[in-house]
């Protein structure tokens, strides 16, 4: 749509446009961008990725070709929604507004509902800014996107995994628009299928919306490394399965934008890295015992004070009366108590004033962390310290080097090459901005490649 709109207009504004690059108004010409997110990939299976066996011949060129993070810092907490919701704004989580997956259900009323929903940001996206400078824009299952600004938008959304589910999407999608495609390529992914191939037919659809549509902003997000990490371990030979096969998708949406318009520049991101796991910790139980959570014989929550807020290796405690200081008092006792009991595998507890210093949610009056091997159990009725559900986690303190999270870039106009170094995570959507050549005013970042 830019290039097309570009071919018609008048000499006089292209002498303007021109002048304005120059008097370094932005890049001498911006391009469409191809952003993709594999979920949970750590930076070091690419970077060595022959030390560690990993063929990922499509992202090993892309390091090669454009820059590369040897690892980027994330936010409070490493969780997949609110780093994906900095990714796209350049912020963090205190200022963006989504600060977990799932969404904040004191009572389990809301059946798992995680923050899907673009109208919780409180600033504004990359889709926001390229339709605000007129440009076309394509998201395929970025998290947080039901009701997002994309023009053409399969937005990331599931319920039950009843086959209903494929009406909600098809509902919230851009009217006609996962009818038009699957006539053409079979059936559309579930939302709640993580699995590789479900990326691979997510990969069809995106390649598809580049070529017919040919957007200025691309979005694509693929949840199968992520899956395979927790299940099987960061590092295992299913994970290294998972990441090679997961290489071959991005080099089919490669071959798409470079089709589309040779100049795109790709970048590839990641969310988080990933730890191993063995100890589930439930963190509910001293709550319950200590009056804060109410619960009747059947185990439902009847009335709370405090709860935690899961976010797998770190925990949000939300205050029913945040500015109530005889329960602050209470709540920040009782985390005393169960952190210096070695059973918890606490790290650290920071409370209200040093959640806001580094940016976390603003509904939690504490946070917790917990060390490495350590997970939050989301059984209320479990042992204080189990064997963990899963083998591997993140949602750490994203001080952690084990949380760091990746970069690949590649484009014909990169500022830089090579090493980047470490870089913060809210510098990847002002950098994406101007490249696009649109504004992110609000952004906490500033443009690195
Ligand atoms: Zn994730």
């Amino acid at each position: 749509m830019k290039r097309q709109s570009r071919a018609f207009l008048p000499h006089a504004l292209l002498a303007l446009a021109a002048f304005a690059a120059a008097a370094g108004a932005g890049p001498a010409e911006a391009a469409p961008v191809l952003l993709v997110s594999l979920d949970g990939l750590r930076p070091a299976d690419v970077i060595e990725a022959d030390a560690r066996g990993i063929k990922v011949p499509v992202l090993r060129r892309i390091m090669a070709e454009g820059a590369y993070s040897s690892g980027v810092r994330g936010v409070l907490p490493t969780l997949t929604y609110p780093s994906h919701a900095t990714l796209i704004t350049g912020v963090a989580p205190g200022k963006h507004g989504i600060s977990n997956n799932l969404t904040f259900d004191p009572t389990g009323i809301n059946q798992i509902g995680w923050d899907w929903y673009a109208s919780d940001f409180r600033v504004a996206t990359l889709w926001d800014a390229a339709k605000a400078k007129g440009l076309v824009s394509v998201n395929v299952h970025w998290p947080v996107s039901v009701g997002g600004a994309a023009d053409f938008n399969l937005p990331q959304i599931w319920r039950t995994g009843h086959d209903d589910d494929r009406k909600l999407l098809t509902a919230l999608a851009t009217p006609g628009l996962v009818k038009s495609l699957e006539a053409k390529l079979g059936p559309y992914a579930m939302g709640i299928d993580e699995s590789v191939e479900g990326d691979a037919v997510r990969t069809r659809f995106a390649a598809e919306l580049i070529t017919e549509k040919h957007p200025a902003l691309t979005t694509v997000y693929f949840a199968g490394i992520d899956h395979i990490e927790h299940l099987h371990g960061p590092g295992s030979p299913e994970a290294k399965q998972a990441i090679e096969a997961t290489d071959a998708l991005v080099g089919q949406l490669v071959d798409a934008a470079r089709k589309a318009d040779r100049t795109t520049v790709i970048a590839v991101v990641s969310d988080h890295g990933f730890q191993p796991v063995e100890t589930d910790v439930n963190l509910f139980a001293p709550f319950v015992q200590a009056g804060l959570i109410r619960i009747d014989a059947a185990g439902k929550v009847t009335g709370w004070d405090a709860e935690p807020w899961l976010a797998g290796g770190s925990a949000g405690v939300v205050l029913a009366r945040p500015d109530d200081a005889a329960l602050v008092a209470k709540v920040r006792a009782l985390l005393d108590t169960i952190k210096a009991d070695p059973a918890y595998g606490i790290a650290s507890v920071i409370d209200r004033a040093e959640i806001a210093r580094r940016g976390g949610p603003r509904e939690a009056s504490f946070f917790i962390d917990l060390k490495p091997g350590y997970e939050t159990g989301r059984n209320p009725a479990g042992p204080i310290a189990g064997p963990s559900g899963y083998k591997g986690m993140h949602g750490y303190f994203p001080e952690a080097a084990t949380m760091r999270s990746s970069l690949f870039v590649t484009g014909p106009d990169l500022a830089r090459h090579g090493d980047l170094g470490e870089i913060d995570m809210r510098d990847i959507a002002p950098s994406l901005a101007r490249v696009l050549g649109v504004s992110l005013p609000e952004a906490e970042g500033k443009p690195v490649f």
